[in-house]
C-alpha cells in the first residue's frame, strides 16, 4: 500500500503536468471505494495549475476545483501514452502530450472532485503534515497527554498526524524504542521527543529515497514495485532484531501487522 513517501514521490513525478491543460477525463468504471465524482467526466480544457499532497491524498488543482485522488491499497498512477488498455485501468486524464492513467485492481482507491478542498470531509480534520512546518512537538505532546490508546494506533490516526501508515509506524516505534502497545500519555517528554524526531527522520529519508527511483514509479506500465528500502522491523517478524538479535514478535493491532522487539522496545 502506498504510504506518504510513495505518494509524495508520485506527486513529484507528476509535476511535469503542472500548467498543462487537462483536455478531458475518461471514466471507465465508477465504483471505486466511493463512486467517482460525476463532475469529472464533464471537465474539459481546464488548466491543471498545481499538484499538492495532503496526507496520502493527491490534490490536482484545476480551474474551478480540485481532483482528489487516493491510491487505496493497489492504485497506481502512470503515464500511459502508447500503452494498451488493461482490465483495471479505470480513469484516464488526457493532456496534449500525456495520458495519465489510474489503475486500481482492488478498487479501494478514490477519484473525487471538489470545489472546496479545504472543507472536504476527507481533508478538513486531518492533523499536521509530519514533514511540514506546522508539525510541532508541543502540539504532539498536548495530543499525547489526552490519549490512552496503543501508541501505534495513535500515530496512525490521521487526525493526530496526517499520513503515517502501518509500515512507518512500526519503524518509527522501533527506532524510538517504544512498545507499540504503550499509551501515549505514559510517555516521558524525552520518549515522545524521540517519537517526534524519528517520525520526521524516517519519512524524510523515505521521501529522499523515493526521488532516486522516480522513473520506475510513474513511467512504467504500473507494474514496477514501490521502492524497497531497508526496513528494521516491518515484514521481519520471526527474524532477529537488528539491534539485540532477539526474535521480532508480531501481533495484530486493529487488524494490522505490528512487528516489534520486546527487549528493545519498552
Ligand atoms: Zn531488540
Amino acid at each position: 500500500m502506498p504510504e506518504l513517501p510513495e505518494v509524495e514521490t508520485i506527486r513529484r513525478g507528476l509535476l511535469c503536468l503542472e500548467n498543462k491543460t487537462l483536455r478531458k477525463v475518461i471514466v471507465r468504471r465508477k465504483d471505486l471505494r466511493w463512486p467517482i465524482s460525476p463532475e469529472l467526466s464533464k471537465l474539459k480544457d481546464r488548466c491543471l495549475y498545481k499538484i499538492e499532497r495532503r496526507a496520502k491524498y493527491l490534490l490536482l488543482h484545476v480551474e474551478g476545483g480540485t481532483i482528489l485522488v487516493h491510491l487505496g491499497m493497489s492504485g497506481r498512477f502512470f503515464f500511459a501514452e502508447g500503452l494498451s488498455l488493461q482490465k483495471h485501468d479505470h480513469v484516464d486524464f488526457i493532456f496534449d502530450q500525456h495520458v495519465l492513467r489510474f489503475r486500481d485492481p482492488r478498487r479501494f482507491g478514490a477519484v473525487l472532485f471538489t470545489k472546496d478542498h479545504l472543507h472536504h470531509p476527507l481533508l478538513k480534520n486531518l492533523g499536521p503534515e509530519p514533514l511540514g512546518e506546522d508539525f510541532l512537538f508541543e502540539d504532539l505532546q498536548r495530543a499525547a497527554a489526552k490519549s490512552k490508546r496503543a501508541i501505534k494506533l495513535w500515530l496512525m490516526d490521521a487526525n493526530v498526524i496526517a499520513g503515517i501508515g502501518n509500515i512507518y509506524a512500526n519503524e518509527i516505534l522501533f527506532l524510538a524504542k517504544i512498545s507499540p502497545l504503550r499509551a501515549p500519555n505514559s510517555l516521558s517528554t524525552s520518549e515522545l521527543k524521540k517519537v517526534f524526531s524519528y517520525t520526521r527522520e524516517v519519512l524524510q529519508k523515505a521521501v529522499d529515497m523515493g526521488g532516486t527511483t522516480l522513473k520506475d514509479f510513474v513511467n512504467s506500465q504500473g507494474e514496477a514495485g514501490y521502492f524497497q528500502q531497508t526496513l528494521h522491523v516491518y515484514g521481519n517478524a520471526g527474524k532477529p532484531c537488528p539491534k539485540c538479535r532477539k526474535t521480532l514478535l508480531e501481533i495484530k493491532l486493529a487488524g494490522r501487522s505490528t512487528v516489534y522487539c520486546s527487549t528493545c522496545q519498552v
